[in-house]
């Protein structure tokens, strides 16, 4: 049976993934290990709620390289921005009386106007 190791890991399972993509991408048989651990994040300790990539033995090499790469890569290009917030939806309000509109309603609730 072919030995695996570990080659990175992180808090969020996004990030695994987006790295064994990367990984299988290029030929690596990455795989993503304790995902569902993950969700106990805060009941068990932070070190045993990693996620983990993990390559089989042949491929670890290969696998350090283009991480490496991959670092590489984001310290040039400086770390991603969040993306921003979607705006919140201004709430409609009543144009009478400025009372906040309830979805499903013909008339303002506080003040009786059509709306
Ligand atoms: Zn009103």
């Amino acid at each position: 049976m072919t030995q695996h190791q570990r080659v990175y890991s992180c808090l969020h399972p996004f990030e695994a993934h987006v790295v064994a993509n990367h990984l299988r991408h290029n030929g690596v048989a990455a795989t993503v290990r304790n995902e569902r651990l993950n969700r106990l994040l805060g009941a068990i300790p932070m070190s045993e709620s990693m996620v983990e990539v993990w390559v089989p033995d042949d491929d670890v090499a290969n696998a350090t390289e283009l991480l490496a790469a991959m670092a590489a890569i984001e310290a040039t290009a400086g770390v991603a921005p969040d993306a921003p917030e979607p705006p919140t939806p201004a709430a409609p309000q009543c144009g009478h009386c400025g009372a906040p509109w309830e979805r499903g309603f013909d008339v303002c609730w506080n003040c009786g106007s059509a709306l």
